[in-house]
């Protein structure tokens, strides 16, 4: 059954912001996604938030799921350097996308990706053109420059994307899992690199970015919030 999506009410005031921001329009919109599942014909008490921002002619979004699920122009993979698999999402599109992710990524960059950095590469059975696999850094502490190269994997894929005509690119939040970036700073950084792409170049048309937890979500959700000016 298809997800319905109403508006989530619980501070009305803050739930539809309107706000010139540099001459771009910006709207804020709060969803509760209530999805219906078969123990509870109806709605079900699971419940799943959307947060879409407006910029311009494009559209950010914030969802709680999973990566592999998204149907989008461009997946992408939160990689090691040297793009050979692994665990959390990696090891999820590559077992949700087959092996012929591997084997293209292996004959096209068989020297890995640096840190910082994104290589493209086919999609398998993934509902995408291409993935995109970006290499964020390791966290040792923020003083180590991984602020700066957390930025640089979320633009070097959003540059692809725009490169090889995507207009829609779905992201993990890259480093948060074994690579141990905080999640609040991760949130801050990667969302504020996307929004200035997004202003910059007017595109792509849709960024995303799926929040694999309830703590995930609540992370980038606040700090979209402090982003976006009331
Ligand atoms: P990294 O090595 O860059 O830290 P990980 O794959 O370990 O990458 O984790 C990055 C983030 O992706 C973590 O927040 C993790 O919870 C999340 N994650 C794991 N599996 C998925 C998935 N299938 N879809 C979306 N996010 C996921």
């Amino acid at each position: 059954m298809q997800p319905v999506i109403v508006r989530h009410k619980p501070q009305p005031e803050r739930n539809f912001q309107k706000t010139n921001v540099a001459a771009l329009f910006v709207t804020v919109e709060l969803y509760e996604i209530l999805t219906s599942d078969s123990r509870h014909p109806g709605y079900s008490s699971e419940r799943e938030r959307l947060m879409i921002i407006n910029i311009g002619h494009s559209r950010l979004e914030l969802v709680q799921g999973d990566i592999t699920r998204q149907s989008v122009d461009a997946i992408v993979n939160a990689a090691n350097s040297q793009l050979c698999g692994g665990s959390g999402v990696d090891g999820a599109i590559h077992s949700a996308g087959g092996p012929s992710i591997m084997a293209d990524t292996q004959k096209r960059y068989p020297e890995g990706c640096p840190t910082g950095k994104a290589v493209a590469s086919v999609a398998g059975n993934l509902s995408a053109k291409y993935v995109l696999h970006a290499v964020g850094p390791v966290w040792r502490g923020g003083r180590d420059g991984e602020p700066a190269m957390l930025a640089s994997a979320y633009r070097a894929c959003m540059k692809l994307a725009v490169e090889l005509q995507c207009s829609s690119i779905a992201f993990p939040a890259i480093s948060t899992g074994v690579y141990g970036y905080p999640i609040d700073l991760a949130a801050g950084n990667s969302l504020k690199t996307a929004v200035d792409f997004i202003k910059w170049h007017k595109a792509p048309s849709l960024v995303r970015f799926v929040l694999f937890s309830e703590g995930a979500f609540g992370a980038f959700s606040r700090a979209l919030e402090e982003i976006v000016p009331q």
